[in-house]
């Protein structure tokens, strides 16, 4: 459920493989930073391609996977932390319940063609901090993309991680899950996440949430956003 989900060895801890990852790929220390939340402008629209794979990128990719841990999310992807940017990283149970993590840059997801089985998944995402819903989605999908070297790779997915990776394209295309759902069930989950920020429940990592401004534009630019 991207971005979100744990999994549990027999003693209760959480069995993750980031910190191998991001050993072994050599990153800098990263810096968590605010999540964006729904409206944010740069949610909203298609990132721009990554061009060049330099310093600057793997300490993006850091912060990206400091923020991932701060919030527990399970998939995170650069606009979600204020940058347009094609680039997201995940730390995610696959189908046989043991965590896959890395990165991709500039992905582009695929999913089986034809009469593809889909399965109806509990979905959260960091940037609509509380709420879950209901969303089908392929069984399996696979990321074409390249690494911090701009190498090719292919990442593939069966279980939470194959939702992760349709759910983190999706967010560098401008699309949020709840942009998915019938206007019913986006309402439910907009409706229970402002009625959260009232009460005071986002958690510290959240950027805050704005409630629409019937007098402005749907997605007001700077609000919430975070500078780099
Ligand atoms: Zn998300």
């Amino acid at each position: 459920m991207p971005d979100n989900a744990a999994v549990t060895d027999e003693q209760g801890q959480t069995v993750t493989k980031a910190d191998s990852w991001v050993a072994a790929a050599g990153l800098p220390p990263g810096v968590p930073r605010p999540v964006t939340v729904y409206r944010t402008a740069v949610l909203h629209h298609p990132c721009r391609p990554v061009t060049s794979f330099d310093e600057d990128l793997k300490q993006l990719v850091a912060d990206m996977f400091a923020s991932m841990a701060r919030s527990r999310g399970v998939g995170l992807a650069a606009n979600q932390i204020g940058v347009d940017a094609r680039v997201f990283v995940y730390d995610c149970p696959d189908g046989n319940d043991e965590y896959q993590a890395g990165c991709v840059v500039n992905p582009t997801v695929f999913v089986p063609e034809g009469d593809v089985e889909t399965e109806a998944g509990r979905e959260g995402c960091l940037s609509l901090p509380g709420p879950f819903a209901m969303v089908a989605r392929p069984t399996v999908a696979y990321v074409v993309g390249q690494d911090l070297d701009g190498r090719e790779i292919r990442v593939d997915g069966t279980g939470v991680l194959a939702r992760c990776l349709q759910h983190e394209t999706d967010h560098l295309n401008g699309t949020v899950y709840i942009d998915r759902l019938d206007e019913e069930a986006r309402s439910a989950v907009l409706t229970e996440l402002a009625e959260l920020t009232r009460a005071g429940q986002i958690p510290p990592w959240s950027a805050a949430y704005s409630e629409p401004d019937h007098a402005g534009p749907d997605h007001t630019e700077g609000v919430g956003t975070v500078s780099r």
